[in-house]
Order: C-alpha cells, then sequence, then structure tokens
C-alpha cells in the first residue's frame, strides 16, 4: 500500500488551483484540493478572460463551457469615460481586442476569443470537472501548515465544520492559497515589492442600466468623480458582471485612515453617485474592501512545495491578468508534476516551473501597476488634479471643448492619453508574448528574435524554442478547420513535422523504447491537417521535413530546421527536457 494518501495536495480553489488540480485530474494524477471556505468564490472578482486561457480550456475541452457561460467579445470592448454614467462622455477606447484593427490582430494570433466570464462562473467549471475528472475536493477545510522531507510533504489541515485538525501526506503541495498565501509564507519565498499601496472596495449590485450602456456595450465605464482620487488613480468604475443588470463598482478609500464601513445605504450613494440617476433602483448584494499591491516572488518553488497564483505574484485588476496568469502558473506546472509522479521525467523538471513563471509573474505585477499610473495623461490633458470637485471636473471638459488653439492642444492630448491606454486594455503582446527560459527548452542556433513592433502591445508569433507554438488554421479529413494548437497538447509531447518529415516516425519510436515516452507526431500537411491555406508554411519556421518539439503546454522545447542526420538526436534532446540526463550519462 502507498505511504501517500495523494500525489499532489492543491491548497485553493480559486482560478490557480481549481485549473491545477483540474489539470492534474485530466493527466490521471491522484490529486486531493482542499479549500477554505463552503464553496468557489462568492464575488464575481476577475473576468476578462485573455487568448490564452481560453486555449488552456480548449485544451481541456471546456472551451464550448465557458463560451456558454461568459459574455462574448463583441459586447466587451466600447470602454467609455464619463462624468457619471447619465453625465458627460469624455472619450471611449475600442478594448479587448474589438477595435477594427486589433480585431484581425486577436483573430491571427489564436484559435480563442477573449471573453468575459465572472470568476464565480469560472471557478464551478474547473472545480466541478476537476472533481467529476477524479480529484478530490474538500470544502471548509482550511490548511493549517506543513513539513517536508525528502520523499514527501506532510500537511496539516483543520476540518472546519468538525473542528478537529488531521494530517495529509503528499508527494507534493501546490500553494494556490491567494494574496494572502500562508504557504508562500511558510515556504519562506522571497517577495519582492511593496503590498497595500491604496485601498479599494468592491459594491456588487443589480441594476437595471441597460438604457445607458446598452448603445455602448462594454465590460467597463469609468467615472469621474470627485472624491475618487483617494484609492489612487481618481477615477471609479462600473463594470458589468451580466448585460445589462449585474454589476461590480470599485471605488477608492484612503489607506492611511481607518478602513471604510460600508453599509447598504453608503454603498447604494456610490451607486447613485456614478450612474448620475438616483432614481434607479439598486440592490446591493455585497461590499468588499482590497488593497492595491505591486508585490511578486523571485522564486516559485521549494523543495517539494510549488506556489501559483497570486500566492506569488500581487497587483491591481489592470490588464485583466490575475486569473489569466494563474490559470497559466498551472497549465506550466501541471505536465511537469504528471510525469515526474509518473517517473517518466527527472524531478529537476521541476525546477523549470520557477525559472519560467517567476519572469512572467514580475512582467505583469509591474505592468498592472504602470497601467493605473497611466491614468494620469488623460487628468492632465484635461488640466485637472485627480483630487477636482465637480466644478472643477465640469471646467477641465469645458476647457477641453473651447473652440481656441488651446482647446484643439487639449483635445490632441486627450486623445493621445486616451491611446496610451492601449497598453491596459489592448495588450495583445503582454498576453500572449511570454518566452520561457530553463532547462526544459532547448535554444538553437537562430538568430536572435527582433522586435519590429512595441511587443506589448502586439502579438508575434514564433517557433524560436522557448515560444509558444504558432497558431496557424490546417484542414482536417472531413474538410473542417482545425488550429496547430488542436494537434498537440492534451497532457502529451508532440513532434511537429512537413510532408517530408518521414523519418520522425521512427526517432519517435526509437524515442518510446529508450525512455518510455512517445511523442506524438504530427505532419502538417497530411489529409488530417492539411497547410490549405498556407498559414502553416508562412510562420513553421522549419523546413517540410524539420521538427519542432512542443511541450504538453504548448511551448516549444526544441526545433529542427531539417531533418538531423543524428538518428538519436530527438531521444537525447527528450531526455535532456525531462531531466532524464543522470550524471553517469552525462560523463558517458
Ligand atoms: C476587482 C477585481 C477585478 C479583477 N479582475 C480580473 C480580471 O478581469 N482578470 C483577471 O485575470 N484577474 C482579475 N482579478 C484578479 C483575480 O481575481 C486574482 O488574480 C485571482 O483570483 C487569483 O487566483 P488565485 O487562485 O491565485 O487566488 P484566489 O482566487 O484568491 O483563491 C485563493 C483560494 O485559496 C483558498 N484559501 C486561502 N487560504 C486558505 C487556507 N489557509 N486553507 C485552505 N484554502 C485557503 C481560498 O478559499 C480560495 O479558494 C481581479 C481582482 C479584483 C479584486
Amino acid at each position: 500500500m502507498s505511504d501517500y494518501d495523494t500525489d499532489v495536495l492543491v491548497i485553493g480553489s480559486g482560478p490557480a488551483g481549481g485549473s491545477a488540480a483540474l489539470l492534474l485530474a485530466t493527466y490521471g494524477v491522484k490529486t486531493l484540493l482542499v479549500s477554505k471556505y463552503g464553496w468557489v468564490a462568492n464575488t464575481p472578482r476577475a473576468h476578462i478572460t485573455n487568448q490564452r486561457t481560453m486555449e488552456v480550456l480548449r485544451d481541456l475541452g471546456l472551451e464550448e463551457k465557458a463560451l456558454a457561460e461568459g459574455t462574448p467579445s463583441a459586447l466587451m470592448g466600447d470602454t467609455v469615460l464619463c462624468t457619471a454614467l447619465a453625465g458627460e462622455e469624455i472619450g471611449r477606447i475600442r478594448t479587448w481586442g474589438t477595435g477594427p484593427h486589433s480585431m484581425s490582430e486577436y483573430a491571427v494570433a489564436s484559435p480563442c476569443q477573449m471573453i468575459d466570464l465572472p470568476q464565480t462562473y469560472m471557478e464551478p467549471i474547473l472545480v466541478t470537472q476537476a472533481a467529476a475528472r477524479g480529484a478530490k475536493v474538500r470544502f471548509d477545510t482550511e490548511f493549517v501548515s506543513f513539513t517536508q522531507d525528502t520523499d514527501g510533504v506532510t500537511a496539516l489541515l483543520r476540518d472546519r465544520l468538525r473542528g478537529d485538525e488531521y494530517t495529509v501526506r503528499a508527494r507534493y503541495l501546490v500553494g494556490a492559497d491567494g494574496g494572502r498565501s500562508l504557504v508562500a509564507e511558510q515556504l519562506g519565498l522571497p517577495i519582492a515589492g511593496q503590498a497595500g499601496k491604496a485601498g479599494s472596495m468592491n459594491i456588487v449590485f443589480k441594476a437595471d442600466l441597460s438604457a445607458h450602456v446598452a448603445h455602448r456595450p462594454s465590460v467597463l465605464y469609468w467615472v469621474m468623480r470627485p472624491g475618487a482620487h483617494l484609492g489612487g488613480i481618481g477615477m471609479g468604475l462600473v463594470r458589468m458582471v451580466r448585460p445589462w443588470n449585474e454589476w461590480l463598482l470599485t471605488w477608492g478609500y484612503d489607506i492611511d485612515q481607518p478602513p471604510p464601513e460600508v453599509d447598504d445605504a453608503a454603498a447604494t450613494q456610490i451607486v447613485h453617485d456614478l450612474v448620475g440617476d438616483s432614481s434607479i433602483p439598486v440592490e446591493i448584494t455585497s461590499t468588499s474592501l482590497w488593497t492595491v499591491n505591486q508585490s511578486y516572488a523571485t522564486e516559485y518553488a521549494s523543495g517539494r512545495v510549488f506556489c501559483a497564483g497570486d500566492a506569488v505574484h500581487r497587483h491591481p485588476p489592470s490588464n485583466g491578468l490575475g486569473s489569466n496568469t494563474s490559470i497559466q502558473d498551472s497549465y506550466n506546472l501541471a505536465w511537469k508534476l504528471a510525469m515526474v509522479v509518473r517517473g517518466e521525467a527527472g524531478p529537476a523538471l521541476l525546477e523549470t516551473y520557477s525559472e519560467e513563471r517567476a519572469p512572467v509573474g514580475q512582467q505583469i505585477v509591474d505592468r498592472a501597476n504602470l497601467s493605473r499610473d497611466q491614468f494620469g495623461p488623460i487628468f492632465e490633458a484635461l488640466g485637472i488634479a485627480g483630487g477636482s470637485d465637480d466644478e472643477g471636473i465640469v471646467a477641465g471638459l469645458a476647457a477641453c471643448r473651447a473652440t481656441d488653439a488651446e482647446g484643439a492642444k487639449r483635445r490632441r492630448a486627450l486623445e493621445e492619453a486616451i491611446a496610451l491606454k492601449n497598453y491596459e486594455f489592448n495588450a495583445h503582446g503582454v498576453e500572449l508574448n511570454q518566452r520561457y527560459r530553463s532547462l526544459a527548452v532547448l535554444d538553437d542556433d537562430g538568430p536572435e528574435e527582433e522586435w519590429p513592433r512595441d511587443p506589448e502591445l502586439y502579438h508575434q508569433p514564433s517557433t524560436r524554442p522557448g515560444s509558444r507554438l504558432p497558431h496557424a488554421w490546417v484542414v482536417d479529413a472531413d474538410g473542417q478547420r482545425v488550429s496547430t494548437l488542436d494537434l498537440v497538447g492534451r497532457g502529451s509531447f508532440s513532434l511537429v513535422t512537413g510532408l517530408s518529415g518521414v523519418g520522425w516516425n521512427a526517432a519517435a519510436e526509437r524515442c518510446a523504447e529508450q525512455l518510455g515516452v512517445r511523442p506524438r507526431v504530427v505532419c502538417v500537411g497530411d489529409v488530417d491537417a492539411r497547410d490549405a491555406y498556407g498559414e502553416w508554411s508562412r510562420v513553421s519556421g522549419i523546413a517540410e521535413d524539420g521538427g519542432l518539439l512542443v511541450r504538453p503546454d504548448g511551448y516549444i522545447a526544441a526545433r529542427w530546421t531539417s531533418t538531423p542526420g543524428d538518428e538519436n538526436a530527438l531521444t537525447r534532446t527528450m531526455s535532456t527536457v525531462l531531466a532524464r540526463v543522470t550524471e553517469k550519462d552525462a560523463a558517458g
């Protein structure tokens, strides 16, 4: 009988923990997911679900479920800046890839669309599917502490219904316990940056606001109101949860003062103020306080314990990156854990998780905080300080509409200031351009990647090792369009080649014999994946007999521009990527 109660113990059922458990269960790993509260998220915090996250869900066979629950991109993007929903418009920006230029950029980059899927809808998909695929799930179960040794981790858990404590023995522990992570704290992960930069409150409410928004459908309505500078950026936010009768309002508070008490009457008053119509019936669902952080762990793991999600990157919601990055952390980690647990990879493979994901965490924390600061130029263009009163805001808008030269100058400045917000609302490169450097990526001697366009704003496909396999539409035997991303993944390594790459089948067979792991050989060009539009040959970066070794998470581990002369090249590469090279092998 095994000494372990489970292979992997996951703490937390948020986007990071829910997706980790789901992925591990899908890969056949014995997984126990525990979470402190009685059910998943009860407030709809995260919502912007970017293309990469949708690709993860597509790989898991859950894209359709997410699309059915989410608000489609067509209703997401007419982001408005105004003095109140019923007040004056300051300007608009087409967001989340819905503008005429960015729409085609997004369509080229991925088979998936961005959607708005509130956390209250995403988490049930992740957790119920994790359970359906074999993960054990225990709510009302609090992580207390852990110890680890060379063979495993022993975690002390508290049953919050019975009140007793008990231990669970696991091979590995994943701490996905959010921004106040006890696991990260007990593990002593180094956290850089600053916590508690500003105070914010969320007010979740129901109200039919169609009259003010349905003609300019969007997820976000930014409202310049007096007092909004206290939370930092000078604007309140009315955010759609469900069109157009469920909402989440974000408003700031002075972090240097005691946290405010927000009862229903106070919350309703704030809602009426931002809507600009006090006759609208409002039903307050909940209120909560949170703080703006700019902090990230520089290491994500130690020994057999790994952290993911807000446990290791803590930042404001700007750019909508939190839940997305959390799910993508788990997508990076889960296949590695699965292969190590099955004995197909050496434990050193797990070290690449931190190497690959910590730089991504730092980048998104800094980007989200910079995006907050980049509201500043809008106020400058209007000639008003963030702390302006009603008269100041009205005077600023009037100055911006003046017919003289000064008015024209202000209008140009306002246009530029609003365009700067593309770095928050259309940051396609931030969403998709991650490049990994680690021992699980064998860089080749191809030319250094050049970035002719802004890498934060624009997606750039590449097959250089460390990049995500580019999406291209190909045509299957039934004449249906499938993405190159559909040909890889599902927990396995793939070797992507072309019609002349006949030698790769034998190479994959040799790999199976020697390592017990057989990469799936994908031939783009054959009857199941015809390059009918020529899209693949334009981005593949290899000759037809070349090969791309693609990891289960869709990242390219190695590239051969043509078939290598050495028939053991694939086995040797797989052995390195999977950390199967022992000291004896290396010496020999
Ligand atoms: C207003 C707002 C808007 C946002 N909008 C977006 C957006 O549009 N897009 C986006 O991607 N992100 C957004 N975010 C960020 C997003 O909500 C977080 O990044 C995300 O929830 C992090 O997921 P997580 O799983 O790491 O942590 P959490 O969601 O915080 O989950 C932590 C889990 O751990 C459990 N837990 C904690 N302690 C213990 C313990 N001791 N024992 C057992 N269980 C424990 C909790 O019960 C919970 O299940 C937003 C955040 C806010 C506040």
